[in-house]
């Protein structure tokens, strides 16, 4: 163990090369140990460094599934709707704590329930801003194409899921991976018929016949194109190609496409991804703006057809690389994107008017950006509820579609007064200075010069300790 601490060659000497440690690591050995030879040191000199098959065999599948569905919590591509306040542990029964099932929407509004893992987080690549990276100290785990499909079947069967979230970190090649993907998936449904949904996240640099055959077999398929501009995905994820992860895109949107045309006999290709593909930006890593992100945001739905973009906030991690940040960004940041993408995607903005509004950039984290845009465009307001056009009312702050909806139906059959508002379920806090209808007006108030200050969170004085 001492002669760990004389270098690279005296590691390979003791312990022989990661190859025979970490056989998911095939072929990167040389770059990890030159690169990371003081973490290798100190993990042989803690004895936590073990043999991949001590490491596997030691783990029972609870322990996996503790290590692979924490490690997917970093993937946003389905949301989870749990807080961070109460977990059973310590006693008690139900937690908000734990990762391993999460949420989706389907496009329909329902709420689904997926087992959200990694296949393994052991990984060939070094992405920087990745805790699964080929250099990074964490415990790995992999499950096998058996158990995951065994913890599938009877979390499905005992009701706790109606799907599966599969991604995972790439294990001794692209096309590898991707295949054994590919395997649960053709398990799941061909040998058990399994008909839950099932969201599968590809690798780009897989052979397309993989990709196609995941297309087939899932309900959705997501690749992330990582960071918001290709300068920055150069920097921090080298392995990965933008133009490639582009091109894999692209043919993710014609095989949609494919499949949507029935043939010259009139029959139709088998269903590919019906649910669309996604795809996921960290925000925060790079100096990227609130402006360039959604600038890239709006050519991925534009050129790909996505379902949605996720934005996740940089979360920092252990041994990263100085030039990522050290505390993650603001949450507050991360939900603006959000909202952003809403009004482009359902409420008819463009995005030259929600970066217009954004100082510097960046969108306004104290307000909304539809509100941020309508102080901005005074001169609008206040519109008569009982008059102004769809398009119109969508641009009021407190509005959502489904508020503009009733208002359009209600406002057919009577004259629609404040409270007729507040009942329909219009926020009126918020819309009140932006409208007009019978029995209100807001007077001075859309004018008014604390406008903004009415809506922002008070002032804080920040800390000097
Ligand atoms: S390829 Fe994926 S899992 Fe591997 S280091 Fe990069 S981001 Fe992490």
């Amino acid at each position: 163990m001492a002669s760990a601490f004389g270098g690279q060659r005296s590691i390979q000497l003791s312990y022989g090369c990661l190859i025979c440690l970490y056989p998911e690591t095939a072929g990167r050995c040389n770059r990890l140990l030159r690169g990371n030879a003081p973490v290798i040191a100190r993990r042989l000199a803690s004895g936590g460094l073990r043999t991949y098959q001590e490491q596997m065999t030691a783990k029972c599948v609870e322990q996996k599934l503790a290590i692979l569905a924490d490690a997917a919590k970093y993937d946003a591509s389905c949301a989870s709707s749990g807080t961070s306040r109460r977990d059973s542990t310590k006693g008690g029964i139900g937690s908000t704590e734990g990762s391993g099932i999460c949420h989706a929407y389907a496009p329909d509004g329902r709420c689904i329930s997926l087992l959200k893992i990694l296949l393994t987080n052991f990984c060939i690549y070094d992405c920087a801003y990745c805790v699964n990276r080929v250099s990074s100290n964490v415990e790995r785990a992999r499950f096998s194409v058996d158990e995951v499909v065994t913890l599938t079947l009877e979390f499905y069967r005992r009701n706790y899921i109606e799907g599966l979230f599969l991604s995972s970190g790439i294990i001794r090649s692209p096309d590898h991976t991707m295949e054994e993907m590919v395997r649960i998936a053709r398990t799941l449904r061909h040998d058990h018929g399994f008909k839950g949904y099932i969201h599968l996240k590809t690798i780009p640099d897989a052979a397309p016949e993989l990709i196609e055959e995941a297309g087939h077999l899932a309900d959705r398929v997501s690749i992330n194109v990582e960071l918001p501009t290709d300068a920055a995905v150069t920097r921090f994820a080298p392995e990965k190609k933008p133009a490639q992860i582009r091109r894999a895109m692209a043919g993710v949107r014609m095989k949609q496409e494919e499949a949507r045309d029935r043939s010259h006999t009139g029959k139709r290709p088998g269903r590919f991804a019906p649910a669309g593909q996604s795809t996921q930006m960290i925000v925060g890593a790079d100096g990227s703006n609130d402006a360039t992100i959604l600038t890239n945001a709006t050519r991925l739905y534009s050129g790909y057809k996505l379902k949605r973009v996720y934005y996740s906030a940089f979360s920092p991690i252990p041994d990263a690389t100085a030039a990522l940040p050290l505390i993650r960004p603001p949450l507050a940041r991360e939900h603006r994107l959000y909202q952003a993408d809403w009004l482009l995607r359902f409420y008819g903005f463009q995005l030259d008017e929600i970066t217009g509004a954004a100082e510097g950039g960046n969108l306004d984290l104290d307000i909304d950006p539809k509100l941020a845009w309508a102080i901005q465009h005074r001169g609008l307001f206040p519109l008569d509820v009982n008059t102004a056009p769809r398009d119109l009312l969508l641009r009021v702050p407190g509005f959502g579609t489904r508020t503009v909806k009733r208002i359009l139906a209600a406002r057919r059959n009577r004259m629609l007064r404040y409270d007729d508002l507040t009942r329909i379920g219009a926020l009126m806090k918020k819309a009140k200075a932006f409208v007009t209808c019978r029995g209100w007006t807001p007077g001075g108030l859309t004018d008014s010069a604390d406008l903004r200050a009415r809506f922002a969170p008070p002032p804080e004085q920040l800390s000097l300790f």
